[in-house]
């Protein structure tokens, strides 16, 4: 006899403004809808851009995420590994000696003294007052404003483009996404992460362990994309997807028992494991068996980011 399938989740529709689909989930006042006009997840109503701006310029790393700067430095050996992951594989797309490379949302700036170190001129958009400072008390070069404003401000022609973490936070990721392929000299290449959301580990953590959908968290994400979603959008906008990279599938662990969404102290330890996992290739000089763990990954739509390296058409 076969397991029980998961009752049918009812589907109702929902239209705002133009923005209209059906809803895959609820919080905090806001439906997620798989958006038809934009061909991505997202909330709605979608909050007033000028409150969002506040949010992420003085809160948004005292009071969501009050540890994430030290976190990022103790972190930082091996986040170093994804970092020069993504450089290597912009490089390769862009195929000529690094330029400049802006980092839109460069946070605690790490991405860009990497950068920095391959032989970019790094220069990052930060609009966290606090944030932006941690990354210039260590030298790299960072205007601590939006990009609508740092390109008003003028800002150099740029060969490589990246944002981490950033789309799922904006109320116009459509209108950013067009700002940098303005900014971005022809054949000038992309490299954009996002969780990778509604992915088969997270459904499956949902229906067959009765997890509530924990990913589900606006107003702080307001989009929600996978590798297929994001690709169709960079399409759209001119872009050529060219890569795929992602990181350890997270959720593995909430399907294997380890409630990390529950605990967070469960939740430092899985973090603390897969660590430990990325950088035994490196001890053991396998770093390239690592990368095509996680390329084969992303083919398949798994992983715990979604990572498309894209080049301006
Ligand atoms: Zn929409």
């Amino acid at each position: 006899m076969s397991a029980a399938a998961p009752a049918p989740r009812t589907m109702s529709e929902t239209d705002w403004n133009g923005h209209a689909g059906p809803v895959d989930g609820h919080a905090n006042g806001m439906d997620i809808i798989a958006c038809r006009t934009c061909g991505f997840r997202h909330a709605v109503p979608l909050p007033d851009a000028a409150a969002l701006a506040t949010e992420y310029a003085e809160n948004y790393y005292s009071d969501a995420k009050p540890t994430y700067l030290q976190d990022a430095r103790t972190d930082q050996d091996w986040a170093q590994l994804v970092q020069h992951d993504r450089l290597d594989a912009m490089a390769r797309a862009l195929g000529r000696k690094p330029g400049v490379l802006i980092e839109i949302g460069s946070g605690p700036g790490f991405f860009l003294e990497a950068a920095t170190a391959k032989g970019w001129t790094a220069i990052g958009i930060e609009p966290s007052r606090r944030a932006a400072a941690f990354a210039q008390a260590r030298g790299m070069t960072v205007h601590n404003t939006t990009v609508a404003e740092a390109v008003a401000r003028g800002l150099p022609r740029a060969h490589a483009i990246a944002a981490t973490n950033v789309l799922e936070h904006l109320a116009d990721p459509v209108g950013t996404l067009q700002l940098a392929y303005d900014l971005l000299h022809p054949g000038g290449v992309i490299c954009l992460t996002v969780p990778n959301d509604f992915s088969p580990l997270q459904l499956a953590a949902r229906d067959a362990k009765g997890q509530a959908p924990w990913w589900i968290a606006p107003p702080h994400h307001l989009n929600y994309f996978d590798f297929d979603s994001l690709a169709a959008l960079m399409t759209r906008l001119g872009f050529t997807p060219v890569e795929r990279l992602t990181s350890f599938p997270m959720e593995a662990f909430l399907l294997m028992g380890d409630d990390y969404v529950a605990d967070p102290a469960l939740g430092r330890a899985c973090h603390a494991k897969r660590k430990s996992f990325d950088l035994a290739f490196e001890t053991a000089g396998l770093g390239e068996a690592r990368r095509r763990f996680y390329g084969a990954l992303a083919s398949a739509g798994l992983g715990r980011e979604a990572t498309i390296v894209a080049v301006k058409s």
